[in-house]
This record gives C-alpha cells, structure tokens and sequence, in this order.
C-alpha cells in the first residue's frame, strides 16, 4: 500500500499501512484525529489550534513503526 497523507489545517499526516503494527498508540492518543470507526480514519482537521497541532505531533512521534509521518506545512515548499 502506498504512503498517503491526510490534510489539516495545520499540519498533515501521512500513513503506510503496509507497516502499521496495529499498536493503537496513534487512536489511544489522540482518538478525534485517529477513529477507526470513520473514513477516512485519520482526521488532521481536528488539530486546529498550535497546542492541539503539538499533541498531534507528539502522538505521531509514539508511533512504533513509522507509519505515521507529520508533514508539516513548511516541508512542502
Ligand atoms: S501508532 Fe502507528 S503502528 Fe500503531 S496503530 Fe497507529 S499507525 Fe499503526
């Protein structure tokens, strides 16, 4: 499966879910952003402030096999 990125306000955030370990880190972390339960399952719209965009970045930082990347908007110039 191919890497792909989810775009929010702030930042974004891609997924490879041919590397996911299914650890949950990422929805027990940060459940608004990572629902399972709802298509797409990854919603960067809900880190809409810098603190929340921070938790965001930090819950991704958790994530035990890369699968999840932050791509922040100035990466993208
Ligand atoms: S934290 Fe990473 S490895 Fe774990 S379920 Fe989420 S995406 Fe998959």
């Amino acid at each position: 499966m191919a890497r792909k990125t989810f775009y929010g306000p702030i930042i974004d955030v891609s997924f490879d879910g041919a590397i996911c370990q299914h650890s949950g880190e990422c929805v027990r972390g940060m459940g608004e952003v990572f629902d399972t339960a709802k298509r797409p399952w990854i919603n960067p719209s809900h880190a809409y402030t810098p603190e929340l965009a921070d938790q965001l970045r930090q819950v991704v930082g958790r994530c035990p096999s890369g699968a999840l990347e932050i791509v922040e908007r100035w990466s993208k110039a």
